[in-house]
């Protein structure tokens, strides 16, 4: 059985864009100088996901090089990832009109 908090996110409805409003500025940055990857530890929707190994195998998958992979269609838009990466690294904006999440319960 699911917390109070997870039971409403499950019944929200998220409205798919193309187009990332929350992801990361420089990839680089964040296999260089950030060890701590708070941004994975932070978002309450699980969009910042660590890659394991990210230079290891020659894969090309997105998050390959950061070693962070973001799902950005999950985002709950609280802003936390903006607020927590200690490189300012991260981009955040709303979705466009029309798009991202849908509350269902204010
Ligand atoms: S906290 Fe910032 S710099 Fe660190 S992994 Fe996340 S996005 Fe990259
Ligand atoms: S705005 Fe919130 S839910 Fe969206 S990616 Fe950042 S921490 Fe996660």
């Amino acid at each position: 059985m699911g917390t109070e908090k997870e039971f409403k996110v499950g019944v929200d409805l998220f409205h798919e864009d193309t187009l990332p409003h929350v992801g990361v500025v420089r990839e680089e940055v964040c296999l260089e100088g950030c060890e701590a990857r708070p941004c994975a530890a932070v978002c309450p929707a699980g969009v910042f996901r660590l890659v394991a190994d990210p230079l290891g195998d020659g894969a090309t998958s997105p998050g390959r090089l950061s070693g962070v992979l973001v799902e950005y269609r999950r985002c709950l838009e609280c802003g936390a990832c903006l607020l927590c990466c200690p490189r300012d690294n991260v981009f955040f904006d709303y979705p466009r009109s029309g798009f991202g999440i849908i509350h269902r319960f204010g």
